[in-house]
């Protein structure tokens, strides 16, 4: 997929970086990038995703913008009060870049429909606010063989992680068990630090630079300001991935 003149210019700055060249471009716009929850995670991975020309990025959310989202959900703004999230989203992600594809899915993500809402995508990106869907979305990037790109928040802590199906741990082998669903406070930059996280790591996964979150948990405190690594393996016994 060769570049026009104007993505080019439009990327030049990244283009630039010996590591990623032309051919990294190239690979990011011929991406399929699945943004599962159009949130906070959802806001700034997006917007990066976005200006950093993955040629189709996918929205899904079925929620509206409510007026307690706005401390975080940058992609939405007063105006966008009561409009989906999804609609919002996509227009904000249209106007930030009209060279990509942005689709609109204005869907609950559930185990029925999981498959069908993911067809044809390259990778997905965890922005979902509870485990449930988490773990659905695990069980089904292991199904399809994509990269799971997983983030998470909560007060001043945010994680993230990369899934590689059959050769990294997956969520199920790290978090077991779902934590008990409930409004989880969050500081207001803690999912912008994480989102672009995941989308640094998207970026890196299709533009083929390593070192990646693979087999290992960042743990990003906005309190003390620090960034952990923890190395993580593979459960045999996950219900998901083991045996
Ligand atoms: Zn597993």
């Amino acid at each position: 997929m060769t570049l026009t003149n104007r993505e080019l210019t439009r990327y030049d700055r990244q283009i630039r970086m010996q590591e990623f060249g032309k051919k990294g471009q190239e690979n990011l716009k011929k991406a399929h990038v699945v943004v599962a929850g159009a949130g906070g995670l959802g806001s700034s991975a997006g917007i990066y995703l976005a200006t950093s020309g993955i040629g189709h990025i996918s929205i899904i959310d079925h929620e509206a913008v409510e007026l307690s989202n706005l401390n975080r959900q940058i992609l939405h703004w007063e105006r966008d009060i009561g409009k989906s999230k999804v609609e919002s989203a996509v227009e904000k992600l249209r106007q930030i870049n009209s060279d990509i594809e942005v689709t609109d899915i204005e869907k609950e993500i559930k185990e029925e429909n999981v498959l069908e809402l993911l067809k044809g995508a390259d990778a997905i990106v965890d922005c979902m606010d509870n485990f449930h869907t988490r773990f659905i979305l695990n069980d089904a990037a292991l199904k399809l063989n994509i990269p799971f790109f997983h983030g998470a928040c909560y007060g001043f802590e945010g994680r993230a992680t990369t899934i590689i199906p059959k050769k990294t741990p997956c969520l199920r082998c790290i978090i077991p068990k779902s934590p008990p669903e409930k409004k989880v406070p969050i500081m207001s930059t803690t999912p912008g630090t994480i989102g672009t996280i995941q989308a640094t790591e998207v970026i890196k996964f299709f533009a083929g630079i390593k070192p990646l979150l693979t087999s290992k948990l960042l743990i990003y405190d906005s309190w003390y300001l620090t960034y952990d690594l923890i190395k993580i393996e593979r459960n045999r016994k996950c219900p998901s991935c083991g045996g």
